[in-house]
């Protein structure tokens, strides 16, 4: 198996947890790059600056340093300017404004940057919105990971539940349902499919399945080059 593989789709499709466990599997580096914009996010709300001021955000990005670390333990930290931001990326009010950051275009041309030099020196799975279609085009394996807006929310409203905190089900399905309409109504780079990926829906499966299909759909890909190529 070789070559770096990119997930995307909308927010609550399990893609993060799927993609780390993918990694972990092949022994690639997991690169989730919905933590960049959301730690870049984080940051400008600590500053509170004004976040329609889009050339303030891109001198920010430009200045900010956001490391993402694989830990032995399978999981992954997150460090903005050398401060570990894992939980604070996580909070509601960098959720309900990641989507507006990251439609800035030279936002975006910066941490794209980033993300591409990560895939450079290592064999990656990246998860986001855009890493089939902008950021790995040439990545071999691409999917796109979906599932209805009633479970996707139903699967965040249990993690939030889980971790203690109070949260209403239909609050959390408007949220997300807002910032989807955000990523894929922006003008750069917008969320879709790319067009050789293949699309999952994970509504009615586990976590542990939709990794081993995923791992199965590599290895086929991997096996036949002619499927390979008529895949791409
Ligand atoms: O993946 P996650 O839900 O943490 O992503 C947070 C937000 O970051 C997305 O809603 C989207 O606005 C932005 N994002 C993006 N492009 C990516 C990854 C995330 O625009 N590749």
């Amino acid at each position: 198996m070789h070559g770096n593989v990119a997930i995307d789709g909308p927010a609550g499709a399990g893609k993060s947890t799927v993609a780390r466990l993918l990694a972990q599997k092949l022994g690639y580096l997991y690169i989730d790059t919905g933590a960049m914009y959301r730690a870049l996010t984080w940051k400008a709300l600590q500053l509170g600056i004004d976040l329609s001021d889009e050339e303030k955000l891109v001198s920010l990005a430009v200045v900010t340093t956001i490391k993402l670390e694989n830990t032995a333990g399978g999981t992954i930290k997150v460090y903005c300017d050398g401060v570990d931001v894992t939980a604070a990326i996580r909070q509601e009010k960098v959720s309900n404004h990641v989507s507006i950051v990251a439609r800035i275009p030279g936002v975006r041309r910066r941490l794209v940057e980033l993300q591409r030099q990560m895939a450079a020196s290592n064999r990656v799975v990246m998860d986001g919105r855009d890493i089939g279609t902008n950021v790995l085009p040439e990545a071999p394996y691409k999917f796109f990971l979906t599932a209805s807006l009633e479970e996707r929310a139903r699967r965040r409203y249990q993690e939030l539940i889980v971790s203690g905190r109070e949260v209403d089900l239909e609050t959390i399905k408007e949220e997300i349902r807002r910032r989807d309409a955000r990523d894929s109504q922006r003008e750069v780079d917008p969320l879709q499919p790319a067009p050789d990926a293949e699309i999952i829906d994970t509504t009615n499966m586990g976590v542990d399945e939709v990794v081993s299909k995923l791992v199965e759909l590599i290895k086929a890909r991997t096996k036949d080059p002619l499927q390979s190529s008529c895949l791409r």
